[in-house]
């Protein structure tokens, strides 16, 4: 039968009337072969592994079941654990899309029809999309985090216009990818309902979680539907008038925002919506807003590995300059929105600072979020570890898997950009890529080992000699600027400069915005070769960066380094001293780690004696690259290693309580941080680790040393951890109890005084001495909040 033409196929067919938008225009995916021996293999394993595992996420938990209930397939409630978990769905979609393009796949692309079926029937005749609801609308079975009308709950937590966003993302990528309308038919559907409902003199209110801004934006290029782009404007428009806090964005009207605040992966979506509708609109004065917010993030709020967000408690952007090491959150998502909004920039403003914070957070704390064999994942991407960080195999909350699958395919359509006569080559990595500039068809040819090697070789082809330019990117670390601000520095010049050369001789090229540009009459074949210094740099952070005083990290290329347990055997990695004179060198190690850099040198181990006096030997070193960390176990890892001894914190001399075996009840996390020897500043010190019970409450827990050999015992001392000053789950236990190992009993001690439940210092207990085999710690937990412990002595 037929298809009867719908709105969206119809309106396809005059696609070719809209200009683009950028001043400067991407390079599609599409037309751009990867075939190196970096990228090309995570995009396979991405193919092979990921989308594989991410799918069968999906029906394993209940995600895809949602979908069925809703459109009456299934019988049941809302059966995952967030409102938001529909989108995980539609990125796998999108990312599974790119993916189908470049490698047809059969039996992916009849795996999307069947989902994409399944939520169509879960879409209202309306248009309203969203199964949390559509599941069983009665008041008395809503999730808690949804309203009992639509879209008018506390928007930060009904995320109904975040599951829009993501749907209308994934709907352009299925069309692009497909030719197919049945996906996009859905989403236009229901982003007619959002047109209908909301705006002046309707709904005004502000999406919670922003995306439905970018999500607009790209159904208006597909469909070229100005409406949607209003409504994306009308959606910025909207925060900072009611329902004022900084957590989403909504402290300020968006033109009046001037730093980057709340929680990162709302900014970053925010900020790259903005500059869509700025440039789809021509509005300058959202410009001049994420102009002046980048300032903040790149001078103040950024990562040495790219990553953006320090604070796990609003999984958010903190203050200027705290940027802590082992709880920095730099949420695997954030990372992606970083390199959204800094694509963005940099096709609005066309200078090569907004790739040089794209590249570092592609190469360093965006790719660390997935593991080398693809199916493992981090949520939040600290700097330094003690062993408490491990990646898992899904989450319950699983933006960050997700949202990996959706952007890696797509990687290829960030190597190349263009505008009029000018090509601009920002990343390198071998590949073929055809495009036309001006009518002019050419290809390009790029050959390097990026990032482990500095050469990299363009061949030019036109389909026929003539004039124009090519613009390549050189990176602001092959110039010594690691950072486009004063956040981070080198702590020498490079000696060694970038050169050029076209056919064997000096290029004759300018510099414009951080690009060697070459103009010329080009020859079908002429060959550009570029050498960067691959120099490795030691780096420095700004003085007001507090946690990295006295530090020191490593870079090479646009590769930022660490110091693993597994290549550091026999020494503790706190405990490394590397004075800034220490000699490396790099060694490319092919059986490492899917082949990588390392680099070599010998370092101080610095140890703490019985005396308390520390005692100094040299000590072979080897540092990986930050991204691979974590595949090989848990163990301690860090970015920033002491030049200076006054910051060595090297582990303390061993006691009865570093030396016991350590057990917990079922509900403990992290128990090991309990005699790890590390002091805590106060309860609420998130930058040791420590133990907790949460969400655990109202429950006997209990933590336990089994001593090596009967040890005679009379003192303990317990510092509690207490998050709730931040709005976090645990506060200082309702009651505790210590006990002794006596024959086959647990003996409460003799205490000599009061259980102390006092915050921000060790709470000591005497008691009558024991000689026993093992001593107990119960915690009552208080009624409506869990505890934790960030250290536990015993004497
Ligand atoms: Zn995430």
């Amino acid at each position: 039968m037929k298809r009867i033409l719908t709105f969206t196929a119809a309106c396809l067919m005059t696609l070719a009337a809209f200009a683009q938008s950028y001043p400067i225009q991407g390079v599609p995916f599409t037309s751009v072969q990867l075939n190196d021996d970096f990228w090309a293999p995570r995009l396979k394993i991405h193919r092979e592994v990921t989308i594989p595992i991410a799918l069968y996420q999906c029906y394993n938990t209940g995600r895809v079941d949602n979908f069925l209930k809703a459109g009456r397939l299934k019988e049941g409630d809302f059966g995952t654990e967030y409102t938001f978990d529909d989108t995980d769905i539609y990125k796998i979609i999108e990312g599974a899309s790119y993916s189908l393009q470049t490698h047809p796949d059969k039996e992916l692309e009849a795996h999307l029809d069947a989902l994409i079926y399944y939520i169509g029937r879960a879409q209202e005749p309306d248009g309203y999309l969203y199964t949390a609801r559509t599941i069983n609308p009665d008041p008395a079975h809503l999730h808690q985090w949804v309203g009992k009308e639509r879209w008018v709950k506390d928007p930060d937590l009904s995320h109904e216009l975040y599951n829009c966003g993501h749907l209308y993302e994934a709907a352009a990528a299925h069309y692009r990818a497909t030719g197919k309308t049945s996906l996009l038919d859905i989403a236009v559907k229901n982003a007619d309902l959002l047109v209908h409902d909301f705006g002046p003199g309707k709904l005004e209110l502000e999406p919670g979680h922003q995306i439905v801004e970018m999500g607009l934006a790209k159904l208006y290029g597909v469909t070229g539907k100005k409406e949607y782009l209003d409504l994306a404007k009308f959606f910025l428009d909207a925060r900072g008038k009611k329902n004022r806090k900084e957590y989403s964005q909504n402290h300020l009207p968006v033109v009046e925002q001037e730093t980057a605040v709340g929680h990162a992966v709302r900014a970053g979506y925010m900020y790259s919506g903005m500059a869509d509708v700025a440039a789809l609109l021509g509005d300058e004065a959202y410009i001049r807003a994420i102009d002046k917010i980048w300032g903040d993030v790149v001078g103040t709020k950024l990562y040495l590995t790219g990553g953006v967000g320090a604070v796990g408690g609003h999984e958010g952007y903190g203050d200027p300059y705290y940027l802590p090491n082992m709880s920095a959150y730099n949420e695997t998502c954030a990372a992606i929105a970083n390199v959204y909004w800094n694509y963005r920039l940099f096709l609005l403003h066309g200078e090569s600072k907004y790739y040089d914070v794209l590249e570092r957070t592609l190469y360093n704390g965006l790719i660390s979020g997935i593991s080398l064999s693809g199916d493992r994942f981090f949520y939040p991407n600290p700097l330094e570890s003690k062993g408490q960080h491990s990646r898992s195999a899904w989450f319950g909350c699983a933006c960050c898997p997700s949202n990996i699958c959706r952007f890696i395919p797509s990687l290829p359509g960030y190597i190349y950009a263009q505008k009029d006569r000018r090509i601009y080559v920002n990343l390198f990595m071998t590949n073929t890529a055809d495009l036309v500039l001006e009518d002019r068809k050419i290809t390009l040819e790029q050959q390097t080992g990026y990032p482990w090697e500095g050469t990299v070789r363009i061949t030019v082809r036109p389909e026929q000699a003539g004039t124009f330019e090519l613009a390549v990117r050189i990176p602001g670390w092959a110039s010594g600027t690691p950072v486009p601000s004063d956040l981070y520095r080198y702590t020498s010049k490079d000696n060694v400069r970038t050169t050029l050369q076209i056919n064997g001789n000096k290029a004759d090229y300018t510099m414009q915005d951080g690009y060697a540009v070459i103009s010329r009459a080009w020859q079908p074949g002429d060959v550009v070769t570029v050498d960067f210094p691959m120099t490795i740099h030691k780096v420095l952070a700004n003085e007001k960066v507090k946690d990295d005083a006295g530090r020191m990290a490593l870079e090479r290329g646009p590769i930022v380094f660490c110091l693993e347990w597994p290549d550091n055997e026999g020494v503790n990695i706190r405990n490394l001293l590397m004075p800034q004179s220490t000699a490396l060198k790099a060694v490319y190690q092919q059986d490492l780690l899917n082949g990588v850099m390392t680099l070599e040198g010998t370092g101080r181990n610095v140890m703490q004696l019985a005396n308390g006096r520390l005692k100094e030997e040299p000590v072979a070193i080897k540092a990986i690259p930050y991204y691979a960390w974590a595949n090989r176990g848990r163990g301690e890892m860090a970015v920033w290693t002491a030049y200076d001894r006054k910051y060595v914190k090297p582990m303390a001399y061993p006691t009865i309580a570093s030396q016991s075996r350590l057990s917990a009840s079922r509900d403990a996390t992290d128990a090991a941080a309990v005699h790890d020897l590390e002091m805590p500043a106060n309860s609420n010190d998130h930058n040791m680790s420590y133990c907790h019970f949460w969400p655990a409450n109202n429950t006997t827990e209990w933590l336990q040393y089994d001593f090596k050999e009967p040890t005679k015992v009379s003192s303990t001392e317990v510092y509690w951890f207490d998050d709730s000053i931040q709005g976090g789950g645990c506060t200082v236990p309702a009651s505790w109890k210590l006990y002794y190992r006596d024959g086959d009993e647990w003996t409460e001690v003799k205490a000599k005084g009061e259980y102390g439940i006092a915050k921000d210092r060790f709470n000591v207990l005497a008691f009558e001495p024991v000689t026993t085999s093992g001593l107990r710690l119960e915690i009552q937990l208080p009624r409506r909040a869990s505890s934790g412990v960030h250290e536990w002595v015993v004497r």
